[in-house]
């Protein structure tokens, strides 16, 4: 049998393995963060409506540009935002890939602040860029002093915030943003998949935009809206990084079907965004009652929890798994994940935790 060792394949490739967290088939998938709630369906008929309408044009290559979905992301995000500060792909992995693209790659370093997002050191990889992994204080924080000497130490053509952070589910405060600003030489990207689910009173790096063109916000429909399987990112910045980001995009790299979808969600944003008080109930509830329970539990801004395990996670998470519930070993010892499901999902997990962890 071929193996990829056998294949004339980059040097820096090989040895690797893919991204990836189990699909396994689990009654309570809590493992990767995605919208317990099935799209409503009023909001099914608007998309299918939308969809049918595009199918007799399909002979012909979509908007390459997706105008139209850019003016309907800047009016759902505000701020003052327009047309020439959207730029939208397919998730905001792809959207990460193309800033890396434009903005890293052979040659370039980037740096992520870790524990953090596992796919930005990937996309990195995959662009040929080098990564250096930045480290958190050990309890998770990051203070502006101790951002700004590592990136002082390293020079990053590149750097990736995570406000609210994945894993850890805390945002940031915006003066590290601010401190990263000045101190990082080149791109600064805020990934803000979780933004929705930030408790009141989290500003947004979109409010930093304005004066600094070298500042990228990404966010997604992939968490809040529940359009995880319809691979919807988007990025706001100045028109510039839009007019960078479209040296590098594949010509037509949105499908007419997936911009009408998107826009179709897009104008159903009530309905879709409705979960989003419950799912941070269902976290605030798991937070509170794990922490009743004595464990040590980060605060948490986005749909899920990390948690400490006290001893293996490894043998911890199979014990959920054992119970039917299916969680993420993020790989930090001593240390799960969970998303906030519906409440039945949240009750499962809580009684195996009850049964496991006490
Ligand atoms: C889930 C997640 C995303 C979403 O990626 P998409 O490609 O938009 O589905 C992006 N960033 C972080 C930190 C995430 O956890």
């Amino acid at each position: 049998m071929t193996t990829i060792d056998d294949l004339p394949i980059r040097d820096d490739l090989r040895g690797r393995s893919a991204y990836g967290a189990p699909q396994l088939d689990v009654a309570v998938r809590l493992n990767t963060n995605e919208n317990s709630y099935p799209v409503p369906d009023a909001v099914i008929d608007a998309i299918a409506k939308a969809v049918q309408a595009e199918l007799r044009d399909l002979n012909r290559y979509p908007d390459r540009d997706a105008v139209a979905l850019r003016t309907d992301l800047a009016d759902y995000l505000g701020h003052g935002l327009t047309t020439a500060n959207l730029w939208a792909a397919n998730g905001s992995n792809e959207v990460q890939q193309q800033l890396l693209q434009a903005f890293a790659g052979p040659g370039r370093v980037a740096l992520g602040f870790g524990p953090s997002y596992s796919m930005h050191p990937l996309l990195a990889v995959g662009t040929g860029t080098r990564w250096i992994g930045a480290l958190r204080d050990p309890g998770f924080g990051l203070t502006p002093a101790a951002a700004v000497e590592q990136i002082r130490e390293h020079q990053p053509d590149l750097v990736f915030l995570c406000s609210p952070n994945n894993p850890t589910g805390t945002a940031l405060d915006p003066e590290v943003i601010d401190a990263v600003l000045a101190a990082a030489p080149g791109m600064v990207i805020v990934d803000e998949a979780y933004a929705e689910f930030a408790r009141p009173g989290t500003p947004s790096a979109l409010s930093l935009l304005p004066g600094h063109p070298r500042l990228v916000v990404s966010r997604t429909m992939s968490k809040a809206f529940g359009f995880a399987g319809g691979r919807l990112g988007y990025l706001a910045a100045d028109p510039a990084v839009v007019d960078a980001v479209q040296l590098v995009r594949l010509p037509y790299h949105l499908s007419s079907l997936t911009q009408a979808a998107a826009r179709a969600a897009l104008a159903q944003r009530d309905a879709l965004l409705a979960t989003v008080d419950a799912i941070k109930a269902q976290r605030d509830r798991i937070v509170g009652t794990l922490r009743e329970r004595g464990l040590p539990v980060a605060d948490s801004d986005a749909n899920f929890v990390l948690f400490a395990t006290g001893g293996d996670q490894k043998a911890v998470w199979q014990a959920f798994l054992d119970r039917g519930v299916l969680i993420r070993d993020v790989g930090l010892p001593g240390w799960l994940r969970v998303t906030a499901g519906d409440p039945t999902e949240t009750s499962a997990f809580l009684n195996a935790a009850e049964e496991i962890l006490s």
